[in-house]
């Protein structure tokens, strides 16, 4: 068998201290998981299911310390915007599974950016139309290397702060998530069959805004390898 046009490379994102690297199947975010984001979303703090959307899996951009990740500034937007987040990183399949068993699927954790074209994805969303266009685009997805969780424990609390350009931006602590990791899986795999290669963006707090060309991005998440970013010009 041959492919009859070249195949490209499966995204990855190393694991930290190793050679090793976690290939990338799918990817999910959860909108709307900390109550104080949720309301300079404009929406209320009430505890509602939570909601998911998705990133292509080649929008992932691996950064390793001391390297600083170049992300592009995005075709057809004018606000483009930081959200940091834990990223869980999936082990195991699971479909339908109970909170409790959760932790099982878990392979490991990482700092991730939820990139976001906000004109965009507010467009849309006041059109009811899907916000793909806002979320889904090349880079989208910058990630520092995944931590094993048999090494980390499970993470329930935790500063998570981003600075950009050294002044603070987002401050907040795992431990204030509306759904809680455990929940939140149960919740994904009543849609899905989670499977090992999966990613999780779990939502991010209060601070999100925009960046520009130049700008540098320091996020970082209590017991993780932080993950650092500038801003380069768009690239066609
Ligand atoms: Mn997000």
């Amino acid at each position: 068998m041959q492919y009859v046009i070249p195949a490209w490379e499966l995204p990855s994102v190393p694991v930290v201290g190793t050679r090793d690297r976690f290939p990338v199947r799918h990817i999910y975010c959860v909108g709307r998981n900390y109550a104080e984001h949720a309301k300079e979303m404009g929406g209320d703090a009430s505890r509602e299911p939570p909601f998911f959307f998705t990133k292509p899996a080649d929008s992932v951009v691996p950064v390793v310390p001391p390297e600083v990740g170049q992300v592009p500034y995005p075709l057809s937007t004018k606000n483009f915007h930081h959200e940091l987040e834990l990223v869980v990183a999936i082990g195991r399949s699971g479909v339908r599974i109970a909170p409790g068993d959760a932790q099982g699927l878990i392979y490991g954790y990482a700092v991730g950016l939820d990139m976001t074209r906000r004109d965009l994805q507010n467009e849309m969303r006041e059109k009811k139309r899907p916000w793909d266009i806002g979320k889904s685009f090349a880079h989208a997805a910058p990630i520092a290397p995944i931590h094993p969780a048999s090494k980390t424990g499970a993470l329930t609390h935790g500063e998570i702060a981003l600075d950009v350009n050294g002044e603070k931006r987002q401050r907040g602590d795992l431990r204030d998530m509306v759904w809680a990791v455990p929940d939140m899986l149960a919740f994904l795999s009543q849609m899905y069959r989670l499977e090992p290669g999966d990613l999780i963006f779990t939502g991010t707090p209060a601070g999100v805004g925009p960046v520009v060309v130049g700008d540098r991005l320091d996020g970082r998440i209590e017991g993780l390898t932080p993950l650092s970013i500038e801003i380069v010009p768009a690239r066609d």
